[in-house]
């Protein structure tokens, strides 16, 4: 009993609201001491070897000791200063090197606040660019694909999955987006060209409708963890090109070399016209995001009836977040990520291999860092994790996916207990 106040705060079960959880019948929480490397240390000293990174953010593990340094030395010159009619050198590093690391297409960046807000941000410059170029105020709906996930915020959620997204709890409050079914084909496997088809039929009756495509490129995160063909990429940059409608890719989740690549877009090799970049971007340390954008987009919205870009938040370029941010790109920069992460997918290949064996299993898919073992009917998540604590395991199923999304740092034979751990729950039953 003891125990279990220590692990479970009971003020916190009252008054504190968690990510989509209920306050009449909240799901368990357990306190968190620290967390150093690839491991979360519990409030009663237990050890978790970190399965998630923090929602995928936290690249490079936790108390990572330069960028400690990095953001002590920012706070001690400013932590934050508005960014209207101020610059920094924080923010005009970091945008050096995301320019670096970008699409050579992207040349215009926007610091936003989060994913979410980077998505709406997208989303804005899309309807003022469309609106600015086609003289048409009719230009201004989304297409996208089924099982997608954008974000939370108002326009995001109007993009997500509309069956297993948020749609149904806000009745007719949402936009009405226009979705397609989501590609078949699996990224490892043959291209089946009739998954584009809905995407071309919808474009060719609708363009006039349509301000931008906007995808989650190859890998769509928390709609369904699914990998599809990177010729669907090029196939929808064909069609926006053909029909004006702008593309944007949000490679919140896939950045920063989670999908093997530096981004996701690479596996293609068609630029977007707008990027949403986030997660990563931080390394688990602060909440910051950009919106990457080309010249014509930047010039097209300032040529416009309003001739600025509708968005300015308060904390915009957050010196702190850049400074962190910057430490973070020079890391990878400096490391061989494409080893690094080839390594952490050999190691999720080889394991997970092993539950095709399991009689729960219905899939099991790997990309660079990202392993999901897909199961035949959705898991209960607070069961699942009481075992995983038990187990000294962290990993936060959703749905019917029991996926890995480690910190780049994990060793390769924490790596082995992870997945071995994680497949010890999943073989029984009771777990889930
Ligand atoms: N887009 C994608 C692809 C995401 O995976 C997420 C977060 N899971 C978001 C947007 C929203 O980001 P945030 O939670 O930082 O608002």
């Amino acid at each position: 009993m003891e125990q279990d106040n220590i692990l479970h705060d009971a003020w916190d079960r009252e008054h504190l609201w968690h990510p989509y959880t209920s306050t009449i019948d909240p799901l368990p929480t357990y306190k968190v001491e620290s967390c150093r490397g690839a491991s979360i240390f519990l409030a009663d000293g237990t050890e978790l070897i970190d399965g998630m990174s923090s929602w995928w953010c936290a690249i490079h593990g936790y108390n990572n000791e330069r960028i400690n340094k990095a953001a002590t030395s920012q706070i001690n010159k400013m932590s934050h200063v508005m960014f209207g009619g101020l610059t920094h050198e924080p923010a005009i590093e970091l945008g050096k090197l995301l320019l670096e690391m970008a699409p050579p297409c992207m040349h215009n960046i926007f610091y936003a606040d989060s994913g979410s807000v980077a998505v709406e941000v997208a989303m804005k410059m899309a309807v003022q660019a469309a609106i600015s170029a086609s003289g048409s105020h009719k230009k201004t709906n989304f297409a996208t694909i089924r099982s997608g996930y954008h974000g939370d915020t108002w326009n995001a959620m109007s993009v997500c999955d509309p069956v297993t997204g948020m749609h149904g709890a806000f009745g007719q409050a949402l936009p009405v987006r226009f979705f397609v079914p989501q590609p078949r084909s699996r990224f490892d496997g043959d291209w089946d060209e009739s998954d584009i088809k809905p995407l071309a039929d919808l474009l060719e009756e609708k363009a006039d409708e349509i301000a931008a495509v906007i995808l989650e490129p190859v890998v769509q995160g928390a709609g369904g963890m699914w990998f599809y063909h990177p010729e669907y990429l090029r196939e929808a940059r064909k069609l926006c090109d053909k029909y004006d409608v702008l593309l944007i890719f949000d490679e919140i989740a896939t950045g920063f070399w989670r999908t093997g690549k530096a981004f996701a877009w690479e596996h293609a090799g068609v630029c977007p016209d707008i990027m949403c970049i986030g997660k990563g971007l931080t390394a688990g340390y602060l909440t910051m995001s950009a919106v990457l954008t080309t010249r014509a987009v930047a010039d097209t919205i300032s040529r416009g009836e309003a001739g600025v870009l509708m968005h300015g938040p308060t904390f915009m370029a957050n010196p702190l977040a850049c400074a962190i941010a910057i430490e973070s790109a020079k890391m990878l920069r400096e490391n061989d990520m494409k080893a690094v992460v080839g390594n952490i997918e050999s190691i999720l290949k080889e394991e997970l291999a092993q539950a095709s064996a399991i009689p729960g299993v219905a899939d099991i898919r790997v990309l660079g860092s990202i392993g999901v073992v897909e199961m035949k009917r959705p898991v209960d998540v607070s069961r699942f994790q009481v075992e995983c604590v038990r187990q000294g395991v962290w990993i936060r199923p959703f749905g019917k996916n029991v996926y890995l999304m480690p910190p780049y740092v994990i060793t390769l034979e924490s790596l082995r207990t992870l997945c071995r751990r994680m497949l010890a729950i999943i073989r029984d039953e009771k777990n889930y």
